[in-house]
C-alpha cells in the first residue's frame, strides 16, 4: 500500500482530493492532516463577517468530505518536514511516512511586535478558523459604538474593514504603512473603493506605519498611538515554519518547480500562497491555489504512474472581486473594474456554486 499525505486543507488539496478520490487505485491511501475540521473558504469570508452568510455556509466540512471521497482524515497540526526520510511529524507526536507528498499550509500573519497571542483586543484575520470564534464574540457582544482599527489596505484589509461597518456595530479605521490604499490596483479602481470607504464612513490613515499593539494602544513609528477595542491584523504573508529541509525563497516560501515539485526526489509538491512558483512570486490569492488543484492531482497521478507530468501556467490577469459595500461589489480584471450590484451577485454566484461542489455531497 502506498501513501499520500495531503498537508493542510488548502484549495488545491482539497480539489485534488476530489480528483484524485476516484481515479487513484485502491492500493493507494489519502490521509489529509489539518489543523482545523472545518476549513473557511476566504471568498466568502467578508461576507461571513458581514452577515451575509452562516458560517456553515463558508467552511469545508473536512470530516463529510473525508467520508464522501473516502480518505482519512486526521486532525493535527504538522510540526516537521523529513523529506530525506519521507516523513512527516505532527504535534502529537505521531510521524507518518510518506510516499507522496502534497504541502497546501498558505500563509501566516506577520505577528506585531511585543504582542502576545492572548491579547483580546488582537485578531489575526489569518489563519481564518482562528478569526471565526473570535468574531462571534464580538457580535455576540450586540454593541454598536465599538472602535475598530484594520491594519493593512490590500483587498482582504479594504474587506475586512467594509464587513465590519456593515455589521453596524460601531466606527472602523483602516491603516496603512503606504501612500494609498490597494496598491496592486490602478487608479480608476482604486478610486471607486476609495469613495466607497468614505461613503461608508470608514476613516483611512495613510502613511501609518503601526510598530507595536500595547493591550488595546496601537502605537504607530511616528509615535502616535490610539486605543481600540479590536485590531485586525491583515498584513504580512509568512510561510509556516514546519517546512524543515525543503528549498525556500528568501522570505520561506517553498520553491517549486513548473511541476509544483518541491523537491529533487520529485515526491513532494506544493501549492497555493505557500509557494514561490519556479522562483517566480505570485499574488497570494486564491484563484492561483484553485487553478493548481487539478494540475496537483494530474502530477501526483503522474508521479504514482511513472508517466511525465503537467506543467502549470499561472494566468496572467484574473479576475478579482471585492465586498465594497451592501450587496455591492467591486470586479476588476486587468485595468477595467466594475462597480455594483452586478459584481456582488456574479461574485455570489462564483463563490457558491465552488462551494456546492463539497457542501452538497
Ligand atoms: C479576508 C480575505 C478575503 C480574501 N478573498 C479572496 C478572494 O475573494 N479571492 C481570492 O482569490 N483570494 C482571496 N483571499 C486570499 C486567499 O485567502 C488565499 O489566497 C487562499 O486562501 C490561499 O489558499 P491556499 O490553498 O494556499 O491555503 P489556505 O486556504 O490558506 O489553507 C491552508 C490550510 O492549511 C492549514 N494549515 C496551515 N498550517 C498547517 C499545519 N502546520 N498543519 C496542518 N494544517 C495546516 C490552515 O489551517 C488552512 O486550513 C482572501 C484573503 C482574506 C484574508
Amino acid at each position: 500500500m502506498k501513501t499520500l499525505v495531503m498537508v493542510g486543507a488548502g484549495h488545491s488539496n482539497l480539489i485534488a482530493i476530489n480528483l484524485l478520490a476516484t481515479s487513484l487505485p485502491l492500493n493507494i491511501e489519502i490521509i489529509l492532516i489539518s489543523d482545523v475540521a472545518k476549513a473557511p473558504y476566504s471568498g466568502m469570508l467578508p461576507g461571513y463577517l458581514a452577515g451575509n452568510y452562516s458560517e456553515d455556509e463558508i467552511v469545508f466540512d473536512l470530516e463529510k468530505l473525508s467520508l464522501h471521497y473516502n480518505f482519512r482524515l486526521i486532525i493535527g497540526e504538522v510540526i516537521k518536514i523529513d523529506t530525506n526520510a519521507n516523513s512527516i511529524k505532527l504535534a502529537s507526536g505521531e510521524t507518518i511516512i510518506y510516499d507522496c507528498l502534497s504541502i497546501n499550509t498558505g500563509i501566516h500573519p506577520q505577528k506585531i511586535e511585543g504582542n502576545e497571542e492572548s491579547n483580546e483586543h488582537l485578531i489575526y484575520v489569518k489563519p481564518l478558523s482562528h478569526l471565526i470564534p473570535k468574531w462571534k464574540k464580538i457580535v455576540g457582544r450586540n454593541e454598536n459604538d465599538l472602535n475598530f482599527a484594520v491594519v493593512g489596505a490590500g483587498s482582504a484589509g479594504c474587506e475586512v474593514a467594509t464587513a465590519i461597518t456593515l455589521r453596524r456595530m460601531g466606527k472602523v479605521t483602516l491603516f496603512t504603512r503606504g501612500p494609498q490604499i490597494l496598491p496592486e490596483l490602478g487608479p480608476g479602481a482604486r478610486n471607486k473603493v476609495e469613495n466607497q470607504l468614505s461613503k461608508l464612513n470608514i476613516q483611512v490613515r495613510t502613511h501609518s506605519n503601526i510598530n507595536s499593539l500595547n493591550s488595546n494602544t496601537l502605537m504607530l513609528n511616528n509615535g502616535q498611538s490610539y486605543q481600540f477595542d479590536y485590531v485586525f491584523i491583515t498584513t504580512g504573508a509568512q510561510p509556516n515554519h514546519i517546512l524543515g529541509d525543503l528549498t525556500c525563497d528568501e522570505k520561506g516560501f517553498i520553491i517549486t518547480n513548473k511541476y509544483l515539485l518541491a523537491s529533487e526526489k520529485n515526491n513532494v509538491f506544493a501549492s497555493g500562497d505557500c509557494i514561490s512558483f519556479d522562483k517566480n512570486p505570485l499574488p497570494k490569492a486564491g484563484v492561483f491555489a484553485v487553478r493548481q488543484g487539478p494540475i496537483l492531482a494530474s502530477n501526483i497521478q503522474a508521479y504514482l504512474d511513472s508517466h511525465p507530468m503537467t506543467e502549470y501556467r499561472p494566468q496572467k490577469e484574473f479576475l478579482k472581486i471585492l465586498l465594497i459595500g451592501d450587496e455591492m461589489a467591486l470586479a476588476v480584471r486587468g485595468n477595467k473594474s466594475l462597480k455594483g450590484y452586478f459584481s456582488w451577485k456574479l461574485k455570489e454566484y462564483l463563490d457558491r456554486k465552488f462551494m456546492n461542489k463539497y457542501q452538497k455531497l
